[in-house]
């Protein structure tokens, strides 16, 4: 990642706003955004699917749910934080499994970056599809964008719920249903 080309534009960001990026407090802002950029957008480099490592468990081909999983992403529209809750559900085949962490990390992988919500939910559905080829999996994304509660139509506290859903979830309003009510639970 380029540190000096952020702090440059940090810098003519505070200018053009009408700021003096001279200023005691402001004089380490473009070195402290750059550093956080970097840890923010850390995902750009990374692939989800590398964290999916296949474990080949119990022949469990019931349901897996890990719900709850936080994350933080930074709106591609705006460059402001939204953040939320994920939940993750697949049904495995074959016994073909992966650890229960390796799903938070994937989910931190594909956040961490540019993003928007639609874009982590379908990217984490399709990169567990492809890693694991299990039955069917749902993905689950509740989150609040900073773009809309702090500024425009300002509705603090209102959550975007995204969904993605493949295999036999498609098809299969029960195994659906029961995910959503295990995820309220
Ligand atoms: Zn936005």
């Amino acid at each position: 990642m380029d540190h000096k080309k952020i702090e440059t534009a940090v810098k003519m960001i505070l200018e053009a706003i009408g700021e003096d990026p001279e200023r005691e407090g402001l004089l380490d802002t473009p070195k402290r955004v750059a550093r956080m950029y970097e840890e923010v957008f850390q995902g750009l480099n990374q692939d989800p699917s590398e964290h999916f490592q296949t474990i080949f468990g119990e022949d469990h081909e019931e349901l897996v749910l890990v719900k709850d999983i936080p994350f933080y992403s930074m709106c591609e529209h705006h460059l402001v934080p939204f953040f939320g809750k994920a939940h993750i559900a697949y049904i495995p085949k074959g016994g073909k499994v992966t650890g229960l962490s390796k799903l938070a990390r994937a989910v931190e992988a594909v956040a961490r970056r540019p993003q928007l919500q639609e874009r982590i939910t379908s990217t984490i559905a399709e990169s567990l599809r492809d890693s694991l080829a299990p039955h069917g999996v749902m993905v689950i994304i509740e989150a609040e964008h900073m773009c809309m509660t702090m500024r425009g139509v300002k509705k603090s506290g209102s959550k975007t719920i995204t969904s993605a859903v493949r295999g036999i979830f498609e098809n299969d309003q029960a195994a659906r249903a029961e995910v959503m009510s295990l995820i309220k639970s």
